[in-house]
């Protein structure tokens, strides 16, 4: 840019200043006459009376004229305008001579003279040389100036084209490259000898010759003749050991014909010349926008396919299918007891062991299939190409076998199973949502009965989904239409053959089906949460039942409730349980709770803060169905636990068994030594009864001693009971 400013300077410079003359005569008369008439016309006139004289001030500045006698003393004009010619000095010289030799005048022309005059002469024709001298000087002066910013102005292009970011390049007619900038290096590795001459299809990826060469003939006019296009050019490797290892590069190309007018026929068809383009660079634009679709395509956790991408591929599989007429398969896989491990190993080593399933799933699958994490442990397959049932059955025992080995988390050896559910187009559903939610129901069909396996939908599976959808939609009619029921089933102390106990059952008297227990209803009731409503009516319907009335409140009974997991994991449970005592007056220690082992398995912390609470508030804790949980026996220390319930399942096998009997004895025993009360379920007849008797366990529930019975039912035995002992204590 310096070279720019000067030249501009030198303009003006030049522009503004007047002619500057130099007179050398030693003719002093002569000298000042020519000076005198000179100055007429132009200013700025230097004299000099000799050669010597002459020389030293050409030295020290510039003329633009020099008029110049020849015969002087000290150094003649010859010498001035050798000396004026060795140094190259930019001026025009008028030689004024008394000698007119032909020698004289031709070497005065070769010295450099732009005119001779001899002396005497006409001052007019002088001035009229003069004045053909400064024209000239003045055209050549204005040619060097364009000379120069012509200069410039290419020095200027250049600097832009080759300090470019941007591939720049020309192509001539046979698609050969006439130009490339500097960037080439930077960008493919090449130097700019290594493409002039060559054709650029040897430069563009295998994959993009076709669209390349479509755009490099591209010959359009006018308003047209811009294209723009996504290439992948061949990087310089630089290795010629590796002649096949070719990286490219993705970049953006603009390119344009190139068409020169016939100066002679303007309107003459402008002919092709070539093509001028622009390559930008777009790796990392490529490299965003390939995060951006893997992103919105794949779960970030596994890699795998996501949701979106499932639904993409089964929308296409089942087009196909449908067209052919062949099968598809759609496997959905849940992992057994993830919760658990989630819990106890933390999240971090829950993502892992995902990662590590999801990569052992993969392992099984064909290239074409699509395994897809939908979230959490729930994995979806597609088959798409035509698969059996057969097959389909081998692919799912092949992923059950995969998690077959144990996974090692925290250096510990954890197993993990997985449920499967196999929903088959068109056989199953021809609609994508329906298929997905067949298989899902499948798969909780083999968690229902057993888990770890899998199993193909069908008209059982879906008839039970119809059923649990009524018994949800009939359970919120039930609350509403006063259809729920409690069964008082008694607690008895076989020493004293008192009721000293009572738990609080709930029955559904459903309009069409009848009296309903609750292994008809819970479970639905649990998933769709609607069980809090239900354990609300419960509460509240015992508390009128029995802490309205006299002849309960009179005797010791206690009631015992039971609640489920999802009662238990409500945040302030404890604090409603407390005030609901307070609100009906009901005293803490005629409140009994049962809770299944299971419920506090997931997170035994939390729990028992919230069973101290209501422990500290007098409130007793039972735990029911003992013994049938996975929970290891360390809990009954850590919970403030009053009461084991022993499961009417072990109860029922002390006759057929020795194992059942032992069992009980097992229980009763080490209740004993923690302390713990124990209540035996179930209990059906005597030779039971006696058993437990002679073991220590005298509190006993079942058939043997009452069925669950209605409220007045229940509420005429405690009657009766607090008369006997009324007249046992009065006797
Ligand atoms: P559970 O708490 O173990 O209740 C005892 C179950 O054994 C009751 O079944 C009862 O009718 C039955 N039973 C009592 N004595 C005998 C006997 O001698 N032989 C036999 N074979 N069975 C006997 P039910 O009423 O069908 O209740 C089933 C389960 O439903 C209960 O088991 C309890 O876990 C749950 N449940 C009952 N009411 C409620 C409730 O209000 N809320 C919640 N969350 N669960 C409840
Ligand atoms: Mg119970
Ligand atoms: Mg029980």
């Amino acid at each position: 840019m310096d070279n720019f400013l000067i030249t501009l300077e030198e303009k003006a410079r030049r522009f503004n200043k007047p002619t500057s003359f130099l007179v050398v005569d030693d003719e002093q008369r002569a000298r000042e006459s020519l000076v005198t008439l000179l100055k007429r016309k132009w200013s700025d006139i230097t004299e000099a009376a000799d050669g010597e004289e002459a020389i030293s001030l050409i030295q020290q500045r510039q003329f633009n004229l020099i008029i110049l006698d020849l015969n002087m003393p000290k150094k003649t004009g010859d010498q001035v305008l050798s000396f004026i010619r060795e140094k190259n000095i930019k001026t025009t010289v008028i030689v004024l001579s008394g000698e007119t030799s032909i020698n004289k005048v031709t070497e005065a022309v070769r010295l450099g003279a732009y005119d001779i005059f001899k002396k005497p002469y006409s001052f007019d024709e002088l001035e009229h040389s003069i004045r053909n001298a400064l024209e000239k000087l003045k055209i050549e002066d204005e040619k060097s100036q364009i000379q120069n910013r012509l200069a410039h102005s290419e020095r200027l292009h250049r600097y832009m084209v080759d300090n470019s970011p941007d591939l720049i390049y020309m192509l001539n007619l046979a698609g050969e490259f006439s130009f490339v900038n500097d960037s080439v290096t930077k960008l493919l590795g090449y130097e700019k000898s290594d493409m002039i001459g060559k054709h650029y299809s040897e430069f563009i990826a295998d994959e993009d010759r076709l669209k390349a060469e479509y755009l490099f003939n591209e010959r359009r006019r006018a308003n047209r003749s811009n294209r723009t296009i996504e290439l992948a050019l061949k990087c310089n490797t630089r290795d010629p050991s590796k002649p096949f290892d070719v990286t490219t590069r993705p970049i953006e190309l603009n390119s344009m014909g190139i068409y020169v007018v016939d100066a002679k026929d303007p309107k003459k068809l402008s002919t092709y010349q070539g093509t001028y383009g622009v390559a930008r660079d777009i790796t990392s634009r490529k490299k965003a926008e390939k995060l951006i679709t893997f992103q919105a395509y794949h779960d970030l956790l596994t890699k795998l396919p996501n949701r979106a991408m499932l639904h993409d591929r089964l929308d296409l599989a089942i087009r196909q299918s449908e067209r052919t007429g062949e099968t598809l398969i759609v496997m959905f896989l849940d992992l057994d007891r993830f919760k658990l491990i989630n819990d106890s190993f933390g999240h971090v080593v829950g993502d892992q062991l995902l990662v590590e399933v999801a990569g052992r799933l993969k392992r099984e699958i064909r290239t074409g299939d699509t395994l897809a994490r939908l979230g959490g442990d729930e994995f979806m397959l597609l088959l798409p190409q035509p698969t059996t049932r057969v097959q389909a059955e081998k692919v799912a025992q092949k992923l059950i076998a995969s998690l077959q080995q144990p996974f090692y988390l925290k250096g510990e050896e954890v197993y993990i199973n997985i449920s499967i559910g196999i929903a088959v187009f068109p056989d199953d559903s021809n609609d994508i949502n329906t298929l997905i939610k067949n298989a899902d129901m499948a798969m909780y069909d083999v968690k229902a009965t057993g888990k770890n396996g899998y199993t193909f939908f069908n008209d059982k599976i879906e008839h039970a989904a119809a059923e649990k959808i009524s018994i949800e939609s009939g359970l919120r009619n039930a609350l509403k239409n006063d259809e729920l029921e409690i069964y008082y089933q008694p607690q008895m102390d076989v020493e004293t053959r008192k009721i000293v106990g009572v738990e609080a059952l709930l029955r559904w008297n459903h309009p069409q089906l009848g009296l309903r227990r609750p292994s008809y209803f819970l479970e639905q009731a649990e998933e769709s949460r609607i069980i809090e409503q239900l354990s609300d009516w419960v509460l509240r319907r015992v508390a009128k039942d029995l802490f309205g009335n006299q002849d309960f409140l009179e005797s010791q009974i206690k009631v015992s409730i039971n609640l489920s997991a999802t009662d238990i994991r409500q945040k302030d449970f404890p604090e409603t349980l407390v005030s609901f005592t307070e609100v009906y007056g009901i005293e803490p220690e005629r409140l009994e709770i049962e809770i299944t082992e299971n419920m506090f398995m997931s997170d035994i912390q939390s729990c028992t803060h919230k069973l101290q609470v209501l422990a500290n508030k007098g409130i007793s804790i039972a735990i029911d169905d003992f013994g049938t949980g996975y929970s290891s026996l360390n809990y009954l220390r850590e919970l403030p636990v009053s009461t084991i319930k022993i499961d009417y399942s072990f109860i029922s096998e002390i006759e057929r068994s020795g194992k059942g009997a032992a069992l009980v004895a097992a229980i009763v025993g080490m209740a004993q030594g923690l302390g713990i009360k124990t209540i035996a379920e179930g209990v059906e007849n005597a030779n039971q009864s006696e058993y437990l008797e002679g073991l220590g366990c005298h509190l006993m529930q079942g058939f043997l001693f009452s069925e669950p019975v209605k409220i007045d039912c229940f509420l005429d035995r405690v009657s009766s009971q607090n008369s006997e002992l009324s007249s046992l204590s009065n006797a």
